[in-house]
């Protein structure tokens, strides 16, 4: 049995390196994607003088008083002449600033003065403004970013905010190099279990068959952080076929890493690591864990020659509540480090999930072994509050629900009385929006 830690450092040694992959930036699944190269502007925003408002190009030493309209500029492609001293041009949000204009006046400190013969176009305007410093109102030539400069950093976020791929196509790019994300592929396991899609009721279930619940909580996991997430099924509690849907999946498929939940606590029929490393000629890195829930984690990788690649295969106990927590804990970070993701604290560490200090809401009774309690954290007050999901029995895939937190309880061996009290503070990882 090894600690946490240990786990955590064999993953961050055993998870296969990504390949770079080249993504327009107008395909939405770029979205999430790392980049993995600096990218160099190779244009100036704005690439022209430009109007930051609606109003009157002028030289702005001319000064306030009434002046003649020598020429308009939308912000469109268009051709702008030379503006002289002693005239104004009217300028859209945008547009060019004409050669020789020195400064913008809005609209709002304006007046009209006269119209032109068709009644619509204004002739003469009185500038109101006065002591107009030069460059009011004009966003210079690349003052937004300028030709040559870095744009974006290799190991920049695509976000869903959209800033990076606003920036990108602000400068003409129009593809870029990013990490390629895993496609994960997940299998139950379990005699005992029935597929939901088989459209059973729940009075139809013979005694002792329960449904799968992991899958369909992994596959909507992995969706959600925008991995590409395969259905392996569910592949009953004998060697042959577990091995064939490992085999199909390793060797078939482009699957890089595997998820597999049950199968792997101390019983009889805990056939996945015997399986994994005998019949797949596999590496089991790890096989037990010292925390609560989860300590049959188990995490192996396995060489397909013919390609020359390794896939990953997690082999997660079958308690839902264990197989989420571990996921989280483990699968997660493995899965964004392939993906490119660095730690931003520690480059060399795995990027893990955000830790954060939160106030216990009531006592806690500590385990003997390091445990992940699941929590709902939120703002009171000044500080973070963590609220017990309530019974934290591993089957119990409730005590998930909800919860936007983990908390790192230590041993009940490091803390004396083996009792944290409310009001103390404590780690909570963060696996939900606060
Ligand atoms: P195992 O590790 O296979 O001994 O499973 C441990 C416990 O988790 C057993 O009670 C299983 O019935 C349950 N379990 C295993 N796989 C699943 C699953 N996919 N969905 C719900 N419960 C499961
Ligand atoms: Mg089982």
């Amino acid at each position: 049995m090894i600690p946490v830690a240990d786990a955590l450092a064999l993953i961050n040694k055993h998870t296969p390196a990504s390949r770079i992959v080249t993504l327009k930036i107008n395909d939405p699944s770029i979205t999430g994607h790392i980049i993995a190269e600096d990218i160099f502007a190779t244009t100036n925003v704005p690439g022209f003088p430009a109007s930051i408002v609606d109003g009157y190009a002028v030289v702005h030493t001319d000064g306030a008083g009434v002046y003649r309209i020598a020429q308009v500029s939308h912000a469109s492609p268009n051709e702008v002449s030379v503006l002289l001293p002693g005239t104004i041009a009217r300028v859209t949000t945008g547009a060019v600033v004409p050669e020789g204009a020195t400064a913008v006046i809005p609209v709002e400190e304006t007046e009209l003065v006269s119209v032109k013969d068709d009644g619509k176009e204004e002739d003469e305007v009185r500038i109101l403004a006065e002591g107009v410093q030069k460059f009011d109102n004009i966003r210079a030539l690349g003052s937004d970013i300028k030709k040559g400069e870095l744009a974006l950093k290799a190991g920049t976020l695509i976000s869903q905010v959209g800033g990076e791929i606003g920036l990108l196509a602000s400068i003409g790019v129009t593809e870029v190099n990013v990490f390629r994300k895993p496609k994960v592929g997940v299998l139950s396991t379990g005699d005992e279990l029935v597929d939901l899609n088989d459209g059973k009721l729940p009075d139809e279930l013979k005694l002792g068959q329960i449904f799968d619940s992991n899958r369909p909580l992994l596959l909507s996991f992995l969706m959600n952080w925008g991995f590409e997430a395969v259905d392996l099924g569910i592949a009953k509690d004998t060697s042959d076929t577990t091995e064939q849907k490992l085999r199909d999946a390793l060797y078939k498929t482009d699957i890089d890493f595997i998820i597999t939940t049950g199968g792997v606590s101390m019983g009889e029929l805990d056939l996945l690591k015997p399986t994994i490393e005998r019949k797949l000629n596999g590496t089991i890195h790890f096989g037990r864990v010292a925390m609560k829930p989860g300590k049959p984690t188990t995490f192996a990788t396995v060489e397909i020659n013919q390609h020359h690649t390794k896939k990953v295969i997690f082999a997660l106990p079958g308690n839902p509540a264990s197989a989420s927590v571990t996921t989280h804990l483990f699968v997660l970070p493995s899965l964004r480090k392939f993906s490119g993701v660095v730690n931003p604290v520690d480059p060399d560490q795995l990027p893990t999930l955000s830790e954060i200090k939160v106030t216990l809401k009531k006592d806690i009774r500590l385990d003997p072994r390091p445990e992940y309690q699941r929590v709902v954290i939120s703002q009171q007050g000044d500080s973070l509050v963590a609220e017990t999901t309530g019974f934290q029995r591993s089957s119990r895939v409730g005590s998930m629900s909800g919860s936007n937190g983990l908390l790192v309880l230590p041993s009940s061996t490091e803390v004396e009385g083996g009792v944290l009290k409310a009001g103390e503070t404590v780690n909570a990882l963060v696996i939900g929006i606060l």
